[in-house]
């Protein structure tokens, strides 16, 4: 029963905030879609700035390749990326983004201005200005060093069913928190900064060796963390697993504190859920949880991202395989601590 209403497309903009509703959900979104941008741009420093929790102001800034001139309204579009350009493209895609989505969503939903360089030049510089887009974005002179800054103001402002379910500014940055910590502990080698109004939260320097790894992860999990804490880094077939799995007396009520990444890419999923309780299964008392932060690293081309808009679930090509994997490194790890562990590995 459609009223005798005809079909008809969809304006843009409308779209744009149709689909905004499967990536935008709140500030901490915004945060995830525009400093995996600034990952994929290649950047070594990324700052994440916010007022009142996102809901005022979410800006994250980057010295990354930047965007050129022409290329800067595009980028707003729909279905616009630079990241992918065929179907092979997309089996063994290495870059977080590939939609070419997030910045048509969000500025769809929220007045949006984007500056870029793609010049060491900082006089130079454009920018793109949106406003719950409809009309073609304007590009102006704007300075800015090299690399590229997005600023999204007033969140949901031109959806107030959606800004309804906005919760408290204490409430919004948690999630703004959480999402901050997933980024910086997937690349050690990016220096990320946390302000919050105009305080500064987090500083981590970029750095890959073993001691700036650990204070990263003490700053960002607390200190206790690493202290009850296994390492571990294991290699078969092309599947390596490395990173800090908890003690069994380190558990937690909740299931925080978990943290899986798959080639960079923060993760929830069932199979991978699984190995790991089956690990910590007669060492964990029930309903207790482990606390770990992992990552997988094997070829793009086995593993599919492309399940969710949200990127947060994946499909392996070989489940068995993974969870195989999984599970026994995790187990072997485990053995050192637990009790009976020379029975156990007897069997
Ligand atoms: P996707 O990341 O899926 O390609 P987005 O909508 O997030 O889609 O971004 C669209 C395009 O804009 C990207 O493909 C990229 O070319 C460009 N872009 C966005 N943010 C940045 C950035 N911080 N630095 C450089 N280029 C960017
Ligand atoms: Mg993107």
């Amino acid at each position: 029963m459609t009223d005798g209403r005809r079909i008809h497309i969809l304006n843009p903009r409308l779209a744009n905030q149709i689909a905004a509703g499967e990536v935008v959900e709140r500030p901490a979104s915004v945060v995830k879609e525009l400093a995996e941008n600034a990952i994929d741009a290649g950047s070594r420093r990324i700052e994440v700035e916010l007022e009142s929790g996102g809901a005022r102001l979410i800006r994250v800034r980057d010295d990354g390749s930047g965007i050129a001139e022409d290329d800067l309204p595009l980028a707003l579009s729909r279905h616009a990326t630079s990241k992918i350009e065929s179907l092979e493209d997309l089996e063994g895609v290495a870059s977080l983004g590939f939609r070419g989505e997030a910045l048509a969503s969000i500025s769809s939903v929220s007045r949006l201005e984007l500056t870029s360089n793609v010049e060491e030049d900082p006089r130079g510089g454009w920018r793109v200005v949106a406003e719950g887009r409809q009309m073609e974005p304007r590009v102006s002179p704007a300075p800015h060093p090299r690399g590229t800054s997005v600023s999204v103001r007033d969140l949901f402002f031109n959806t107030p069913a959606r800004r309804k379910f906005l919760r408290t500014e204490k409430t919004e940055f948690g999630h703004v928190e959480e999402a901050f910590r997933r980024l910086a502990l997937s690349r050690y080698d990016i220096g990320w900064t946390l302000r919050h109004n105009q305080k500064t939260l987090h500083q981590l320097r970029g750095a890959e060796d073993a001691a700036s790894r650990e204070r990263r992860i003490g700053a960002l999990l607390g200190s206790k963390f690493l202290d009850n804490a296994l390492h571990l880094d294991l290699e078969t077939g092309g599947l390596r697993l490395w990173g800090w799995v908890g003690l069994p007396t380190h558990s937690r009520a909740q299931a925080d504190q978990q943290y899986f990444f798959v080639n960079g890419r923060v993760v929830r999923d069932r199979l991978v859920a699984h190995a790991i309780r089956q690990a910590y299964r007669d060492v964990l008392f029930h309903g207790r949880h482990p606390v770990f932060v992992l990552y997988l690293e094997v070829e793009p081309s086995v593993v599919d991202v492309n399940v969710h808009p949200t990127k947060h679930e994946v499909r392996f090509r070989d489940g068995r395989l993974v969870h195989d994997f999984l599970f026994s490194s995790l187990h072997r790890a485990l053995g050192e601590v637990r009790p009976n562990a020379a029975t156990a590995d007897a069997s």
